[in-house]
């Protein structure tokens, strides 16, 4: 099996390019084949550099290597032009006003056999003599793919449903060079949650935002393949392993596959619930690109479902936040401060100073006073939160350390003037 992704790279890699990637890189790989990688770049204007380095960057952090490429299209003119001569000197094309045109048979059909659609015909009666190169010899779209595929031997197009009226000019292409034609498989289209063809607003679009947003690309590659195909009717979770072993393109669906930004959260915080702390916490110092304390990671974890959701959960334990003043005012009711002094004393002689013994000594402190535990806690979490949200108190306080809870703790107290 040879395979190959096309990608035109007018823009960032978006999520239906990276699916298409991904789906081609495990047929290779399942089958001991190879993934060719070929930027289609003949349009001059919008093909940036940046955009091709955008590419690989997102392919190589997806882990989807490729083995031959990447190729520039565009580079491959003088092949395009050697066999658009070639066509015309065989007589399956024609000069017409400076542009050379492929000859289409009046009569029958050409029929796509499409692994996923089954059999596709487009009567040639609705296809004119098309062209395949310019008046200004430059070779036309469906001419490049179609010499480009039967060049690098590819026997398995595998592709975004948008190009499947594509097809049968290509077909013709190759049929017209003396080609065998390749396997094709057109995947299904993808929309957002709303039904609608998938776009900017439905969130993160590109595997660059998806990345920057704080998603594993493991968690990416397991979503994505769930795309518009499925293993059976439950399994949603599979390693990469796993994929290659089992993904075929016979249980890829026609139907529009939905793109829900929600589930692919959800997914991503079974992904990190996963990871061992010291993996999570390399991987959020490199999102974040600063140091971060293992004990902070530990507490974030079992609530994040991103690595962005990182800072907006533990930030505080990373470094002071500034006070939120509304619920300071709300907690530090009277009496507050003489509680939170009561809990300073508990806190201090915490011993070893983990969350287990913190929530004994605290809770003591609750029970002598008569209160209810919030009535303690809070006055606790503003003080070393400067919020009254924060993951759980006894893991924070611990993770803060002693020396660092408590100076904390004095400075709301002084804060408090008490
Ligand atoms: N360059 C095309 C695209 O980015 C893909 C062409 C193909 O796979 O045949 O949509």
């Amino acid at each position: 099996m040879r395979v190959r992704f096309a990608p035109s790279p007018t823009g960032a890699l978006h999520i239906g390019g990276a699916r298409t990637a991904l789906y081609n890189w495990l047929l290779a790989r399942q089958s001991g084949g190879a993934f060719v990688l070929r930027i289609e770049d003949t349009d001059r204007e919008r093909s940036t550099p940046e955009n091709v380095e955008q590419i690989y960057d997102a392919l190589r952090w997806l882990e989807l290597e490729w083995d031959e490429g990447p190729f520039s299209q565009a580079q491959r003119r003088p092949r395009h032009e050697e066999e658009i001569q070639r066509l015309q000197a065989e007589g399956h094309a024609y000069l017409d006003e400076g542009a050379v045109r492929l000859r289409v048979p009046d009569e029958g059909a050409t029929t796509v056999q499409d692994v996923i659609r089954g059999e596709v015909v487009f009567e040639h009666a609705a296809i004119d003599d098309f062209v395949i190169a310019r008046s200004d010899g430059s070779p036309l779209y469906n001419l490049a793919v179609a010499v480009d595929d039967r060049d690098m031997g590819i026997t398995h197009v595998v592709r975004g449903a948008d190009h499947l009226s594509n097809t049968p000019r290509q077909l013709l292409i190759l049929r017209a060079l003396g080609a065998e034609p390749p396997v094709y498989a057109h995947l299904p289209l993808l929309h957002g949650t709303d039904g609608k063809k998938l776009s900017k607003r439905h969130g993160a679009a590109s595997v660059q935002e998806l990345r920057e947003a704080g998603y594993l690309p493991e968690a990416v590659c397991n979503y994505i393949a769930l795309l518009g195909w499925g293993y059976d009717e439950s399994t949603e979770f599979f390693t990469t392993e796993e994929l290659v072993e089992r993904f075929s393109l016979e249980r890829v669906s026609k139907s529009p596959a939905v793109f829900d930004e929600q589930k692919l959260r959800w997914m991503n915080g079974h992904y990190l619930r996963r990871l061992e702390p010291g993996e999570l916490r390399d991987r959020l110092e490199a999102l974040l690109g600063r140091p971060i304390p293992e004990a902070a990671v530990a507490v974030a974890q079992e609530k994040m479902q991103t690595l962005t959701d990182f800072w907006r959960l533990a930030a505080f334990l990373v470094e002071p936040q500034p006070l939120d003043e509304r619920a300071w005012e709300k907690v530090m009711t009277d009496g507050a401060p003489d509680r939170l002094r009561r809990a300073r004393e508990a806190i201090a002689s915490a011993e070893p100073f983990e969350p287990e013994t913190l929530e004994t000594a605290l809770r003591s402190v609750v029970d002598e006073l008569g209160v209810k535990p919030r009535d303690v806690y809070q006055p606790v979490r503003v003080a070393i939160s400067g919020t009254t949200v924060s993951p759980g108190i006894f893991e924070s306080v611990a993770a803060l350390g002693r020396e660092e809870a408590l100076a904390r703790i004095d400075r709301a107290l002084d804060r408090a003037g008490a």
